[in-house]
C-alpha cells in the first residue's frame, strides 16, 4: 500500500534522544501506577471480570452489547428476561453451559423473571454509571466538583445521539444553555485550583463544554454544507454568546468522517464572525486515525494565523473506527482511517509534534489513555520547550483513572470528558466505550491484561509496525484469486461529503440547464426520425421549464421500429456473446464518463434529489456490468456427454423485445430491462415513460456511442395509450419487459396472451407492478432508527418508488412515541426544488400524479385521522409539489392502506402484537418489499419466516436495493417474473435449446477412451 510506503520512507528512524525521553516518561508513569488491576470483590473488579468474560468470545460480546443497547426499550421483566435468553441463545456455544442452563430454568414471569430482569438492569446501569457522570445537570455538577477536588478539570458533554427532529435540535440548544448557566453558576465561585484553572499566561475558563454539531440540526448533511452551516450556526450563536459572557470554553467534538469537512467548515465560519474572531476559548477535536489529519491540521494552522487568535485542538485517535471501516466497505469507498493500529498511533505522535511546534496557534490538548502516546507528547513538549501549562491532557470519565492521577502528580493539567444524560440516549455512548475497552487493539485493555511487558507497551509505533504489516500486505481486490475474473462489484455511490464531488455535480446541474428545450428525435434503425408532433417534458420542480421536446411516435413508427428490430435480430443473435457483453461494458464506461451530467438530467427531468439521481446512474452501470458478467456465465454451454453421444444445453435469444419503462428510476430501470434483453441477443424497442423521455434519449445516445449496430436498439417514445397496443400486440414481438403500474401491467399480460393466427410463438411477459409495502416497528425497536427508516422509506423521492414503505405497522406499546417522533421528523424535512442539494422533499412527477395523490389524501381524511400535513410554502405554485401526509389509526382495510398511492402519503396502523402486525402486513394484494425494526432475535426469526414479500429488510429502510446484493422484485400482484439484478433474471430473455449428436460411427466413438478412463467428457 502506498501509505505504508510513505511511512517507511519518511519516518522509520525516530529521533534517538526523543525516543529516550519518551521511554523515560513511560517507565515513570508505569512505575507510579498499579498494574495489578482492581482489588478483588470491588465493583471495578466485577466490571473487569465481566469484560474479560465478554472478550473471551466475539459472538458473546456482540450479543451482550446488543442486549445492553435494547435494554432501555424493554418495558417489563418478561421482555428483559426474554431478550437476555434470546441473546445468550444467539451467542451459542460461546456461553458457558451453566449460564445457559440457569437462564433457561429461570421463568420470564413471576419472581424468577423479575429477579433476572432486575439483576440485568442493575448491572447495565452500574456499568453505565461508570462512564456516564449523571443523568441531569445537578448530578453532572456534583461529579465535576468531585473532579476538581482531585485537581482534575472537566469538559461536560450532553449525551444524546441522533437528533432527528428540529424540536430535538431546539431542545439540545436549550440544554446547552442551561448547562453553561448551571455550571458557571456553581463552579466559577469555587476556590481556584491553579493547576487546572491557569495556563502559562493566567486564568483560563473553568467551565468547559463539548458540543456535537450534528445534535444541533436534524438535517445535518454534508451534501449541503452551506444550508447545514447556516442552521447550525444559528443554533450555536446563543450557546457561544452565553459561554463568552460567563467565561466558559466550548469545544467542538468530531463525529463520523462524513461530517468532518462540514464540522471544520462550521468551526471556521462561525469563529471568523466578528463577534468571535478574537475569542480564544474554543477548540475542536481532530482524529489521528484519519489519513487526512495532518493536512487538516496544517489547514487549521493557516486559518488560525489568518484569524489572528489561537484555538485549541483536542487530538484524539477517534471513536468510530469500526463504523468507518464498515461504511467504506459497504459503499466501496476508500477507507478514511488507518487500517493498522500502529499507523494511528504514529499519526498521533506526528500530529502531536505539529501541535507542539505551533502551540501559539493550535493549543494542544492530548486526548489519550495510551501511556506511549502521552509519553511521546510529554517528551516532545520538553524537547521543544513548551511550558507544561501551555498544553493539557484529556481523558474520558471512567477510563484510565490511574493514569489521570499520575499526570496530575506530574503537575500537568488533566481534563476529564464528562458525559451526562439519560440512560436511553446514553446507551450508544456506553456501547462505544465498551467496544473500546474490550477491543483487542486497546492500549488500556493491553495494560490491564497484565501479561504484556512494559517495554512492548511503550514501543515506538514504527518499530511495532515491522513484520506484521508487511506480512498482512493488503492486496488489491481488483484481481480475482489465481487470475479468475474479478467478482462483480457495485458501482460506488458518489460521496457527496467530498467537496470536489459536490462541485462536479453542481457544475453539471448548471450546465445541463443550458441544454434545456432541445428536440429529441425517435431513433429507428439507427436513424433519427423527427415527428411533427412532440411532447414537452417539464421540470417538475419548476413547471414552466421545458427540459426537452420529445418526438412522438405514431402507430406507423411503432411498426417501423418492430420491423427494424426484426431485421437486426439474426445478426445480433449470432454475434458472439462476449462481444455483446463487451458492448454493455462500453455502455457502462460511457455512463461513468457522463455520470454527473446524466444525474443532473435526472434531477431536472424527474425531480429526484441529488443523491438518489446519482444512485440511479450507479444502478444503471451495475445493470450493464452485472448482466454482462451473467451473460458470460450463461454463454458456457452445459454439456452432458456420454460415450458416443454429445449433449449440449445452451440458450438463445427470443427475438424482438419491447421495453416499457417507468419514470421513477428513469435511467436505471430502462437500462436494466434494455441491457438484459440486449446482452442475451434480443433486439429492442424502448418506450420510456413520457415524463422521462429525455433521459431515454440520453440512454439511446449512449447505446449509439457504445457502437450498437443499427436496428438493435430503437427508441420510440410516445403516448402509451396510442402506441402501446401496437407494440404489445404485434405478432413479430417476442417478449415485453415492463415496469409500471398494476393496471397497465395486467393489461399488457392480457393483451400479450392473445396469439393471433399470424404469430408463430407465445409472447413472454415480465412485469414489475408495484406494492403497498409495510414497515413493522416492534415494541423494542431502536426508535431513532425506526423513525428515520420509516420516514426515508415513505418520503424518499416523495414516496414515488415501488419499494416505498407506505404503511407503518407499529406495535401498541411504542405506537404513541413512534408517531410523535415520526411527525416531528417529517416536519423537519426540507421541502424544495430537486436541484437544491439540501432539499429532502422535492416535487412529484407531474400534474396528473399531483391530482391523484391529492384525491387519495381526501379519501384518507374520510377514512382515518390526519395526524400531519406538511407545509409547502412558495414552492406549491412553482412545481408539482405535494406535502408529506401522515394518517394515524388507519384501519388495515382502508383504501389508503390497500391502494398504491405513489406519493408522500403514509398510513400508520396500530397492531396488538407481532402476529397481528404480520397479518396486517401480509393482508394486501401485493408482495414487493417490507421492513422490520426490532432488536429481538426471536421476533426477527419469526418475521423472516412469515412476512411474505419479495425483498424483506431487517432494521433498515425498505428502499435502495442494489444489483447483485439485493436482487429486486415481488410476487402476488407485484410482479410476474424473476428478480432484476439477480442470477435468474436473464433466463427470462432466452430460450433454452438442447442439441444431441450421435457420434458413434461403425463402432467407433471419439472421446470414448477418455470417458472410460474416468476423466469426464471434453
Ligand atoms: C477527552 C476525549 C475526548 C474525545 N473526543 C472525541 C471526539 O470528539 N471524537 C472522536 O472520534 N473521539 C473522541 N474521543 C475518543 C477517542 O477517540 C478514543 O477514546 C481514543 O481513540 C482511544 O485512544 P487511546 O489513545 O486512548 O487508546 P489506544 O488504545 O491507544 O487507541 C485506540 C484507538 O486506536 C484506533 N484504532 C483501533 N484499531 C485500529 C486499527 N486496526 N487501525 C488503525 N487505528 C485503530 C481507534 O481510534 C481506537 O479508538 C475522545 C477521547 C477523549 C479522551
Amino acid at each position: 500500500m502506498i501509505r505504508l510506503a510513505d511511512f517507511e520512507e519518511s519516518n522509520v528512524t525516530p529521533d534517538p534522544d526523543l525516543e529516550r525521553r519518551t521511554l523515560a516518561y513511560g517507565r515513570e508513569i508505569f512505575a507510579r501506577v498499579n498494574r495489578q488491576g482492581p482489588p478483588a470483590f470491588t465493583p471495578a473488579w466485577a466490571d473487569q471480570l465481566l469484560m474479560d468474560w465478554t472478550m473471551s468470545a466475539e459472538p458473546l460480546k456482540i450479543q451482550l452489547f446488543r442486549f445492553i443497547d435494547a435494554l432501555p426499550r424493554l418495558h417489563d421483566s418478561a421482555a428483559i428476561a426474554g431478550h437476555l435468553r434470546e441473546c445468550l441463545g444467539e451467542a451459542g456455544g460461546a456461553v458457558p453451559w451453566w449460564i445457559r442452563y440457569s437462564v433457561r430454568i429461570l421463568p420470564s414471569n413471576g419472581f424468577g423473571g423479575r429477579l433476572l430482569a432486575r439483576a440485568a438492569k442493575w448491572n447495565a446501569e452500574r456499568l453505565a454509571r461508570r462512564f456516564i457522570a449523571g443523568s441531569n445537570v445537578e448530578e453532572a455538577v456534583r461529579s465535576v466538583k468531585r473532579l476538581r477536588e482531585k485537581s482534575q478539570a472537566f469538559t461536560v458533554d450532553l449525551l444524546g445521539e441522533a437528533t432527528i427532529t428540529e424540536a430535538e435540535a431546539d431542545a439540545v440548544q436549550k440544554q446547552y444553555l442551561d448547562l453553561v448557566a448551571g455550571l458557571t453558576r456553581e463552579v466559577n465561585g469555587l476556590p481556584e485550583v491553579p493547576q487546572i484553572d491557569r495556563d502559562h499566561f493566567g486564568p483560563i475558563p473553568r467551565v468547559n463544554v463539548s458540543v456535537k454539531l450534528s445534535a444541533l440540526y436534524s438535517q445535518f448533511d454534508p451534501i449541503d454544507p452551506e444550508g447545514t452551516s447556516r442552521v447550525v450556526r444559528r443554533r450555536l450563536r446563543p450557546i457561544l454568546n452565553a459561554a463568552r459572557r460567563t467565561g466558559a470554553f466550548v469545544n467542538f467534538d468530531m463525529e463520523q468522517y462524513a461530517f468532518k469537512a462540514t464540522t471544520l467548515q462550521i468551526f471556521r465560519e462561525i469563529l471568523d464572525e466578528p463577534a468571535y474572531r478574537d475569542w480564544p476559548h474554543v477548540g475542536i477535536a481532530i482524529q489521528a486515525y484519519l489519513t487526512d489529519t495532518e493536512q487538516d491540521l496544517r489547514d487549521l494552522l493557516d486559518w488560525a494565523k489568518a484569524r489572528g487568535t489561537p484555538v485549541w485542538v483536542r487530538l484524539v485517535k477517534g471513536a468510530y473506527w469500526d463504523y468507518e471501516t464498515v461504511i467504506a466497505a459497504q459503499n466501496d469507498w476508500p477507507v478514511p482511517v488507518w487500517t493498522e493500529k500502529w499507523q494511528s498511533d504514529a499519526c498521533f505522535e506526528r500530529s502531536a509534534r505539529l501541535l507542539l511546534e505551533n502551540h501559539q496557534w493550535l493549543r494542544p490538548a492530548f486526548g489519550t489513555h495510551n501511556v506511549r502516546s502521552m509519553s511521546a507528547a510529554l517528551a516532545m513538549a520538553d524537547a521543544f520547550g513548551v511550558p507544561p501549562a501551555a498544553y493539557e491532557f484529556q481523558m474520558l470519565y471512567g477510563m484510565g483513572d490511574e493514569f489521570k492521577d499520575v499526570l496530575v502528580g506530574l503537575d500537568r493539567r488533566v481534563r476529564i470528558y464528562t458525559p451526562y444524560g439519560q440512560l436511553l440516549p446514553g446507551m450508544a455512548y456506553l456501547v462505544r466505550r465498551l467496544l473500546e475497552n474490550t477491543s483487542n487493539e486497546s492500549f488500556l485493555r493491553a495494560t490491564q491484561s497484565g501479561d504484556i511487558p512494559e517495554e512492548a507497551l511503550l514501543m515506538n509505533p514504527y518499530e511495532r509496525s515491522g513484520v506484521r504489516s508487511r506480512e498482512s500486505g493488503v492486496g488489491s481486490q481488483e484481481s480475482g484469486v489465481n487470475g479468475a475474473p474479478p467478482r462483480f462489484r457495485n458501482e460506488p455511490p458518489s460521496d457527496f461529503a467530498r467537496d470536489d464531488v459536490r462541485r462536479k455535480m453542481q457544475t453539471a446541474v448548471d450546465r445541463v440547464k443550458g441544454e434545456f428545450g432541445k428536440t429529441y428525435p425517435l431513433i429507428i434503425n439507427g436513424e433519427p426520425v423527427t415527428t411533427p408532433e412532440t411532447v414537452a417534458s417539464l421540470n417538475p420542480s419548476r413547471k414552466t421549464e421545458v427540459v426537452g421536446h420529445v418526438s412522438k411516435a405514431t402507430i406507423g413508427h411503432a411498426e417501423q421500429a418492430v420491423q427494424a428490430a426484426k431485421e437486426a435480430f439474426p445478426g445480433w443473435r449470432d454475434t458472439d456473446a462476449s462481444e455483446r457483453a463487451d458492448s454493455m461494458r462500453r455502455v457502462a464506461r460511457r455512463f461513468r464518463e457522463r455520470r454527473f451530467e446524466l444525474a443532473a438530467w435526472i434531477v431536472h427531468e424527474t425531480g429526484k434529489p441529488w443523491r438518489e439521481s446519482d444512485a440511479d446512474v450507479a444502478e444503471a452501470i451495475d445493470f450493464c456490468e452485472y448482466y454482462a458478467d451473467e451473460m458470460q456465465r450463461l454463454a458456457n454451454p452445459q454439456r452432458r456427454d456420454i460415450p458416443g453421444e454429445e449433449n449440449v444445453y445452451f440458450y438463445e435469444p427470443r427475438g424482438v423485445a419491447v421495453i416499457i419503462a417507468p419514470w421513477n428510476f428513469p435511467l436505471a430501470i430502462l437500462t436494466g430491462m434494455a441491457t438484459a434483453a440486449l446482452v442475451t441477443g434480443n433486439t429492442i424497442i424502448m418506450k420510456p415513460a413520457e415524463p422521462s423521455a429525455v433521459i431515454g434519449a440520453k440512454l439511446m445516445e449512449v447505446f449509439q456511442e457504445a457502437g450498437l449496430p443499427k436496428g438493435v436498439a430503437n427508441y420510440v417514445p410516445g403516448v402509451g395509450r396510442q402506441i402501446g397496443p401496437t407494440l404489445v400486440g404485434h405478432p413479430d414481438v417476442a417478449m415485453i419487459a415492463f415496469t409500471g403500474s398494476l393496471g397497465v401491467g395486467l393489461w399488457i399480460n392480457e393483451t400479450a396472451s392473445k396469439t393471433p393466427p399470424n404469430q408463430d410463438h407465445v409472447k413472454r411477459v415480465i412485469a414489475e407492478m408495484g406494492g403497498k409495502n409495510a414497515v413493522i416497528v416492534d415494541s423494542d425497536a431502536d426508535l431513532d432508527e425506526a423513525v428515520k427508516g420509516v420516514a426515508d422509506s415513505a418520503f424518499g423521492y416523495q414516496g414515488q418508488k415501488c419499494s416505498a414503505g407506505s404503511r407503518a405497522i407499529v406495535l401498541e406499546p411504542v405506537y404513541d412515541a413512534f408517531l410523535t417522533r415520526l411527525i416531528e421528523t417529517t416536519k423537519s424535512l426540507t421541502v424544495g426544488p430537486a436541484e437544491e442539494p439540501g432539499s429532502a422533499i422535492g416535487p412529484v412527477i407531474n400534474e396528473d400524479a399531483q391530482g391523484k395523490i391529492e384525491e387519495m389524501i381526501e379519501v384518507g381524511k374520510r377514512e382515518a385521522r390526519l395526524a400531519f400535513a406538511g407545509e409547502l410554502g412558495s414552492f406549491k405554485a412553482e412545481g408539482f409539489f405535494v406535502a408529506p401526509h401522515i394518517f394515524a389509526e388507519v384501519a388495515p382495510t382502508a383504501a389508503i392502506a390497500q391502494e398504491e398511492i405513489f406519493g408522500p402519503v403514509l398510513s400508520v396502523i396500530k397492531a396488538r402484537d407481532l402476529n397481528h402486525a404480520l397479518e396486517i402486513a401480509n393482508g394486501t394484494k401485493y408482495a414487493l418489499t417490507g421492513a422490520f425494526f426490532s432488536r429481538s432475535p426471536r421476533n426477527i426469526e419469526t418475521v423472516k419466516r412469515r412476512f411474505r414479500v419479495g425483498n424483506l429488510y431487517i432494521n433498515r429502510k425498505s428502499t435502495g436495493a442494489l444489483v447483485d446484493r439485493q436482487p429486486f422484485g415481488g410476487f402476488k400482484l407485484s410482479g410476474i417474473g424473476s428478480k432484476a439484478g439477480g442470477p435468474d433474471y436473464l433466463l427470462q430473455f432466452v430460450i433454452p435449446r438442447v442439441i444431441t449428436e450421435n457420434t458413434m460411427r461403425r463402432g467407433f466413438a471419439p472421446g470414448a477412451e477418455v470417458v472410460s478412463s474416468g476423466k469426464g467428457g471434453e
